[in-house]
This record gives structure tokens, sequence and C-alpha cells, in this order.
């Protein structure tokens, strides 16, 4: 297959403002590609080459890409550097300069161009890995001279999306879920196909493996996909509520209410004395904590198992817990025993997934637990999550402010009925996070998606005067607006800003963006950031929560400001939903009342 043919596919997604579109143009591609690259196609579409857990990354530095545009093209990196100055997309960078070498000796490329062979799908993602894998002395020579062999054949588009793909920004917006459509479309062939292939890759978290085994064997093998100790598994997540009596309510009179612990959360695979941590995000973060490696080697009694829970960091002496920041010592590459020393985390588990040989993601809640109690044997640095089985308010109160008192968040409520399983990759309401800030006005903070951004005046030319945020609507899979927050940013973070957004930059607004307002510049839906805010109110102005409170208006937060965090844990599909948005809304007013 040729790249050239993918290369129209994205072009097409890239023009399009619809949703339903782009998946067609997806099905259209899957369609035409051979089955034993199936997988490569899908990695390459999500702009990776593997599955996130494996590892490898992308994100090759912009400057070294340049010269290997410079190689590959003959203009200097100087030339190429103002070309991008302007445009601001090395892509785009890359089309125009290759468009530019071609013309400037057209004898020569027509020459060139004569015994050349088409670049094909292979090619590219070889050498697209060959540049990855790279290491030792040498690597960056090798890596830009492969990535310029490239250049040299690929046509200006081509170029264009290589680079793009090689820099980590091929940013085309596809959400998994419309991969995943267009997948069951294609090839399922019954309307079953769709939950089978989420849960193939609720398990598995490896898209290109699911739609080989799809494509090769069939949805029956699909079906058959089982749990891996190694292979991350998509997290289950909470809702949101503000009260307890929702909560009891919601969950049936009775429920497991947990401390809610403000750390990361890891889940941990052991396979004999083989530890491997994940992240949120399924990011593979063992060399972050060697101390909570050892200790589950040392006190998890399986041969096999994956565990869920939170690892937060700790005052040794008083087994204090600390704020969330304070593990942040721990995301380094170097220094880590360093880091351990001065910064003691310690282990929560709330869940596990399975246990020599048994997928316990199918197990009820209880049953979980049990588990859990049995093969854990717990010390001062790995202790069960605190939990508590309530079946009144009084009860669910008090225990809420004993895991304020403890340095928690608040609670998790659980369900507790015999359909409590591990959902895998859902958001659910088996699981309700139930947090102190709802009690009073808006304290708690909201993480939200950069959609889009107004230019500043005064001291604020030539920046970014505002952001445009955005909610994340789960029923629709789209953004809608909630603010636009000017405070809070640093003269640093102003000037920071526009570089980072440069490569989600955008001609028009993103199709899964839903907008009353225009902006200056629109963005592809990526960056999360932490936002807090007085309180939300009633608005015309914004489509979050659009007709849902009241017809016609939406809600907006009231005096947002950007705490200085950059939620880069978080997909935009993590950012806050519409519908907490919504509860916490009517939190407010019942407060209030
Ligand atoms: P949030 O990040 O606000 O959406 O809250 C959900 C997160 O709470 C989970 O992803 C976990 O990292 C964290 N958490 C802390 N304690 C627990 C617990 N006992 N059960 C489940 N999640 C927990």
């Amino acid at each position: 297959m040729q790249y050239s043919e993918i290369v129209e596919t994205y072009e097409k997604i890239e023009a399009t403002s619809k949703r339903l579109e782009m998946t067609d143009y997806l099905v259209e591609l899957l369609h035409r590609v051979p089955r034993e690259i199936i997988d490569k196609v899908i990695y390459l579409t999500q702009g990776k080459l593997y599955p996130d857990y494996y590892g490898v990354e992308l994100g090759l530095a912009e400057k070294m890409a340049i010269r290997a545009l410079s190689m590959a093209s003959g203009l200097s990196t100087k030339e190429i550097e103002e070309i991008y100055n302007k445009t601001g997309d090395l892509g785009k960078t890359t089309e125009n300069v290759l468009t530019k070498r071609r013309t400037k000796t057209l004898t020569e490329f027509l020459n060139v161009k004569k015994e050349k062979e088409k670049l094909t799908v292979l090619e590219v993602y070889s050498t697209l890995e060959r540049i990855a894998k790279a290491t030792g002395p040498g690597a960056q020579d090798t890596k830009i001279k492969l990535l310029a062999s490239l250049l040299r054949k690929a046509s200006p588009k081509e170029g264009k999306y290589i680079m793009r793909t090689i820099t980590g920004k091929l940013r085309l917006g596809i959400a998994d879920m419309t991969i995943i459509d267009a997948m069951a479309i294609a090839y399922g062939k019954t309307k079953d196909a769709k939950p089978i292939i989420e849960r193939a890759y609720n398990l598995t978290s490896d898209l290109g493996e699911v739609a080989k085994v799809l494509v090769e064997k069939g949805l029956d093998e699909v079906r058959r996909i089982k749990i891996t100790v190694g292979r991350p598994i998509r997290p289950m997540l909470a809702e949101r509520l503000s009260t307890a009596e929702e909560i009891l309510e919601k969950l049936g009179g009775k429920c497991s209410a947990e401390y809610k612990y403000d750390g990361e959360r890891i889940q941990a695979h052991k396979n004999g004395e083989n530890i491997t941590l994940y992240s949120r995000r399924l990011e593979n973060i063992t060399h972050h904590y060697p101390d909570i490696c050892k200790i589950i080697v040392e006190r998890v009694k399986a041969e096999k198992a994956i565990i869920e829970g939170e690892c937060v960091a700790i005052n040794p002496e008083t087994g204090e817990l600390l704020p969330f920041q304070e593990l942040m010592h721990r995301r380094r590459k170097y220094g880590v025993e360093e880091a351990m020393e001065k910064y003691p985390t310690a282990f929560f588990p709330f869940d596990i997934l399975y246990v020599d040989g048994e997928d316990f993601t199918v197990k009820p809640y209880l049953d979980r637990r049990k588990k859990l109690r049995e093969i854990i044997e717990e010390n001062d640095r790995i202790k069960i999550s605190k939990s508590k089985i309530v079946d009144n308010t009084k009860d669910l109160e008090e225990f809420f402010l004993e895991a304020i008192e403890d340095g928690c968040e608040g609670l998790v409520c659980k369900s507790i009925n015999l359909d409590s399983t591990y959902q895998a990759g859902a958001r659910g309401w088996l699981w309700i996070k139930y947090k102190r800030e709802y009690k009073s006005e808006m304290t708690d903070t909201v993480d939200l998606v950069v959609v889009g951004a107004f230019w500043g005046r005064g001291r604020r030319a030539g920046t970014y005067g505002a952001l445009l945020m955005a909610a994340y609507d789960e029923e629709t899979d789209t953004f809608k607006t909630i603010c636009k927050v000017g405070s809070g940013f640093t003269d640093e973070d102003l000037k920071k800003l526009p570089e980072i957004l440069k490569s989600y930059e955008m001609e028009h607004i993103h199709p899964r963006v839903d907008s009353k307002m225009e902006a200056d510049v629109w963005f592809t839906p990526g960056l999360v950031l932490e936002i807090i805010g007085a309180e939300i109110t009633l608005s015309p102005l914004h489509t979050c929560g659009l007709n849902k409170i009241k017809e016609g208006v939406g809600l907006a937060i009231r005096f947002p400001r950007f705490t200085g965090k950059i939620r880069d844990d978080k997909k935009p599909e993590d950012a806050t939903t519409v519908k907490e948005i919504i509860e916490m809304y009517k939190g407010q007013l019942k407060k209030a009342a």
C-alpha cells in the first residue's frame, strides 16, 4: 500500500468539520488496507508507532527535523526556520519547502521522479521506527540521515505528514472511539461488533493489535481476547455527585465509601519479581517508583497480579499524607534514588483486576476487595484504601470529614451490588466521587481543554490575552465552551503558551468543538489546564450545559483563573465533563438555598 493513500485520507479528515465524515473517510481507508499492515496503519493514524504503553516516543526534536529537511531539500536551516516562523507548523513548512526545492531544480526533479519508486506505508513505518529506536553515540546523526532519506523520496504532501508524525504532532483529532466505530463498520459485519471491539481494546490498550485479530481471525477471536499481565488495562473512571443523599440514592441506599487519596493513580502488574507500573494514561512509570516496585514484590502474595491504587507522598516521620505536588519530584529521569529518599511515598491499593490466571474485572466489588485483603500484607508503605460500608447520610458525611482531615480529597463511593464489576475504560455510576469543595462555592478546580484563543492587547500585545476553555461532553464526544480565561498566567506562562499551543493550531474550528464564540485562533483539543473560579453561573455565551438548566442558556465559570498546573497527565477526554459541571452548578444552588 502506498503512503500517499493514507495521506489523501488525512488530508480529507483535516479538511472536514463533520464527525461522521471523519468516520466515513476512515472506513474507506480501512477497506483498502492489506491485512498484514492493518495494525501499522491504525498506529500511524493515532500518530504513533506502537500502543502508548510501549514507551517508544516519536517526538524528534524540531531542530533535528529541520536539519533533516535541509539535507533533503537543499534549503538552509535558516531559510527553513524563516518559513516555519511564518507558518508555525512544521508539517506545512515541510510541504512548502519540498515544493520549493522541486521548482528550483525542475529538471533534476523530473529525472529523479522518473526513477523513483513511490513510498509505501511499510517503508515509512519502518524508517520512522528506526529513527525512534536509534540510540547510543551517533544516534542523532543516524536519525537525521534516515529522516532526510525519507523526505527525499516523499512528495510535499507526504513530507507534511511524515514530519508531523516524527515530531509527535500528527494531531488529526481522531478519538479512539472514532477509530473503533470505523473498524466496526469496515470489518465488524454485525451490530454487536462495536462493544466487542471496545471491550478488547479496554483490556489490551492496543487498538492495532485488536484490529489485526479482527481482520485476520474475525470477531469471535476478538471476543476471546484476555487480560495479559504486563499489558495495561484501560482504567475505570468515576462519576461525580455533590451530596451524600444523591450518592446513596444512586447506589441503592448502601455503598462502600473509600478514601479518595490525592496522588497518582498506578496500575501495578506483578509477574513474579518483575513489576511494571502504569499511570492513569497508561504510560510506563515503573522507573519513577522503585520503592513501590520493591514493596509489591515483598508484600503482594501472588505470583501474577494486576492491582490498582493511588501512590501518595508521605511524611515518613508522621505518616501524614502530603499534597499531590510533592509527588512531582518523582517525575524525573535522573536522580530518582535521591528523590526517593527525600520524597518517600506510600501505595494505597483500591482494586484488583487479575490474580494468577483469574480475571477479576468480571467479579463484583466485594469479591475483589476480599481478594485484595487476602493477598496483600500491609505495612506503613502499602495499605489497602481505607473504606467503610455506609447506608445513611450521617455516616457518609462523617467518614467524608474524616477523609478530609486525614489529607484526602474526599471519598469515592462504590457500588456493592452484584453487578459492580470493574468496567475497564468506562466512566460510570458504579463509582461516584464526593469532594469537599462542592459544599462551598466553587473552590474546587476543574480541568478544562484549550480550544481557542483571543489576541491580547497592551502588555499582552503579540501574545494571547485569553484562552477559550471547554469541558468534555461524553454524550456527544465534543468539547463545549465554558469560559474565557485570562488570569493566573505569569509572564513566563504567557511567553510559553503560544509556543506550546502552536502545534495545536488549526485554520478552522475543530469539528469536535462546539462554540458560540468566535475565537481569533482555533486549536485541536489537546492541552488541559487546571482552572479555578468563583462560581458557576448561567450564561448565554457558552455551550456547556446548554438547555440543560434553562432553555437557550448554558453554564459559565465566573472569574476563572489558571492555577499554574498544566494537566499533562490528562487527555482532553479526561477533562472535567459537562455533566460534572452541571452537577457542580446544582450543588452550588442547593448550598445557597
Ligand atoms: P479524578 O482524577 O478527580 O477524576 O478522580 C478519580 C481519581 O481518584 C482516580 O483516577 C484515582 O486516581 C483517584 N483515587 C484516589 N483514591 C481512590 C479510590 N479509593 N478509589 C478510586 N479512585 C481513587
